[in-house]
């Protein structure tokens, strides 16, 4: 009986699993040599004025600059960073190329917007992220006005004491807070005005809604009439066609990002579009409504 719940319990050890494992492990394992190798770069995405098209804001999002694969896209190993913890090092690692980044663009005297920085709920439950901002915000003399957090839904929900003393401690800094992905998790409205965030992202997939009748529109109306009464504004992300942008500059949308706008770019190509500060296409410009 004895060698035969051996045998079961070994069964167990499935080939399939074990080469699964092995697998994780090794992701996991180059992912972290990556961390440690320094092959991670931040690709920059404008947010613009949703009625002129000026430059607002950029957000920074993460690319691993593979030596074989070339560039992985952070779908591709964010997951895996956030279930192994690594995040917690590759978060910091984003921080501080968003500061030096913006030191440089300082040092060119290129015309400054905030950049925007994605962060995990991970994230909070190691050491103090508000420290760490004010570290390196200090180290590359980077005011907190050029600073911005993206935070998920997950952020919000609950009462976790911690968080909510960080997000306090950063919000007093003067860095603004902002709810990413917004309709996709189950936060309520009262719950971001709890947390005092300063602008409400809502998620792609409703910004594609607006191409298929009234119902995308409608629930544009809704939230971006329940924001500005809580004093939040409203982004748009995702709008890849002017139709979209015509829908949420009549909805008074604030800000929109998307492809239709820019993708992201690599650093050296944003400074020109800091430069040039108007970003709408041509075409888009002259339609526009005159402000005042
Ligand atoms: P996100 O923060 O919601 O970023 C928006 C994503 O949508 C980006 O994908 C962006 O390239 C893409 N996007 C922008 N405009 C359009 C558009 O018009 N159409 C479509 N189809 N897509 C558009 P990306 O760069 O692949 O990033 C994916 C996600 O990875 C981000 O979603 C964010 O959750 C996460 N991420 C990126 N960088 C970081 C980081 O530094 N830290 C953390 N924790 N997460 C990050
Ligand atoms: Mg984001
Ligand atoms: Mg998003
Ligand atoms: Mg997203």
């Amino acid at each position: 009986a004895a060698k035969e719940n051996g045998k079961a319990s070994y069964q167990f050890f499935q080939p399939q699993l074990s080469q699964n494992l092995i697998g994780r492990l090794n992701s996991e394992q180059a992912l972290r040599a990556a961390i440690d190798g320094d092959e991670f770069e931040l690709h920059y995405q404008p947010r613009v004025d949703a009625a002129s098209g000026e430059l607002r804001s950029m957000e920074a999002l993460v690319r691993w600059m593979h030596p074989q694969r070339g560039m992985v896209p952070p779908d591709e190993f964010i997951p895996l960073a956030e279930e192994t913890g690594l995040i917690v090092k590759l978060g910091e690692l984003v921080i501080e190329k968003a500061c030096s980044q913006l030191a440089r663009w300082k040092a060119e005297n290129l015309p400054l917007v905030p950049v925007s920085i994605n962060v995990s709920p991970r994230q909070f439950n190691h050491g103090n992220i508000a420290e760490l901002f004010v570290w390196h915000m200090k180290l590359h003399g980077i005011d907190p006005s050029l600073v911005e957090i993206e935070l998920t839904e997950s952020c919000m929900m609950g009462d976790d004491q911690a968080i909510s003393e960080q997000l306090a401690a950063i919000k007093s800094l003067g860095v603004k807070l902002l709810i990413d992905d917004f309709g996709t998790g189950y936060s309520s409205l009262s719950q971001l005005q709890r947390r005092d965030l300063d602008i409400l992202k809502v998620d792609k997939a409703f910004t594609s809604t607006l191409d298929s009748g009234k119902e995308g529109e409608v629930f544009f109306m809704a939230i971006i009439s329940m924001a500005h009464v809580l004093n939040m504004s409203v982004v748009a992300e995702g709008v890849e066609t002017l139709e979209q942008l015509r829908v949420l500059q009549a909805l008074s949308c604030n800000e929109v990002q998307g492809y239709f706008v820019s993708r992201p770019l690599p650093a050296g190509e944003i400074s020109q579009l800091m430069r040039k500060r108007y970003l709408f296409p041509e075409a888009c410009v002259a339609l526009r409504s005159t402000p005042g």
